[in-house]
């Protein structure tokens, strides 16, 4: 098989519009997985409705941390009852970062927010008194683009989501594998043991080489010079500046690499790549397809896919998981 055939045309990567969800019932999503509280309903079409962005109120410990987000999620319910009240949700999904075991809908680990094993599930459920979820934000964004989006032709898929971390979903044979919450840490996996200094403690992880950021301290790190977005690192590699070629090159090799062991391990039929590096589209894709293949022998190739949904994947990826918990 032509490896460079298998590939689908283009879509609308990166796309703004939320992807049609879909009928069903009317569910709330909210993504706590940063400082802001992105919330949405969606209707009985798959609608989305009332997209807000929302700040938390800052807690001081790790108990006020879920205290804090819990009344601010039920304030936020409160306001989609006032601003839509056509529309009754039958079930909340909620997502959020770090170490999460989605079936139990426990926070088992995030350092960012403080959480250590925190039942969100239970307690949105208490408090909302809906059905609910709780799952790994990351995930959400996986379980769109395996359910409905580039993935959804597949049994066998792994997405990748890129940006200022790096994690990846894996489904196998139809369904998600989350390890109880520990795995899909793809951007923790090692490409250069003599690399950089992770924030993990390890050294030469696949973030410290292909996140957004890394892009950035790498290229000052070889020229003295800060660059203030990814993209003008690669608008320099263009322009045939050697440092930032070599920059972009090496988080290409790194990903491929990373990419040809899950592969190995695995054998997805697609691996979907959403956000972070992927913006690039073709300019990233065909050279990392390139260095997939090289990497490989008698490996089943993967579809080396754009992802379909655009920045709201996670909020659909919630609702899906909150109509799941209806049944
Ligand atoms: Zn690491």
């Amino acid at each position: 098989m032509n490896f460079e055939d298998s590939v689908k045309p283009p879509v609308a990567s990166a796309s703004d519009q939320p992807w049609p969800l879909g009928p069903g019932a009317a569910v709330l999503t909210f993504d706590v997985s940063g400082p802001q509280t992105k919330a949405a309903l969606f209707d009985t079409d798959g609608v989305m409705l009332g997209l807000s962005r929302t700040l938390i109120p800052s807690p001081t410990t790790a108990r006020d941390t879920t205290e804090a987000l819990l009344a601010h999620v039920e304030d936020l319910t409160t306001q989609f009852a006032r601003d839509f009240p056509l529309v009754t949700p039958s079930a909340a999904g909620l997502i959020g970062a770090g170490i999460v075991d989605d079936r139990e809908g426990i926070a088992i680990l995030s350092a960012s927010l403080r959480w250590a094993n925190v039942h969100y599930k239970n307690l949105a459920q208490h408090r909302l008194q809906l059905p609910s979820s709780f799952s790994n934000a990351a995930r959400a964004v996986g379980e769109a683009e395996f359910t409905l989006g580039a993935g959804r032709t597949h049994n066998n898929v792994v997405v990748i989501k890129l940006g200022t971390l790096i994690a990846a979903s894996l489904f196998i044979d139809g369904r998600s594998h989350d390890g109880g919450g520990f795995a899909g840490g793809l951007g923790h996996t090692i490409v250069n043991p003599q690399g950089d200094r992770c924030v993990c403690g390890s050294r030469g992880c696949l973030q410290t080489v292909a996140s957004n950021g890394a892009l950035l301290s790498r290229y000052t790190d070889l020229t003295g010079e800060t660059l203030a977005t990814w993209e003008e690192v690669l608008a320099q590699s263009r322009q045939s500046n050697a440092a930032a070629a070599r920059v972009w090159n090496e988080a290409l090799d790194a990903l491929a690499l990373a990419i040809s062991h899950v592969t190995a391990v695995l054998a997805p039929e697609a691996v979907v790549i959403s956000g972070g590096l992927a913006h690039a589209g073709e300019e990233f894709f065909a050279p990392l397809r390139r260095r997939l293949d090289g990497l490989l022998s008698f490996h089943r190739r993967p579809l080396l896919t754009p992802a379909l949904f655009g920045r709201h994947a996670g909020l659909v990826g919630a609702a899906l998981r909150a109509r799941a918990a209806m049944l």
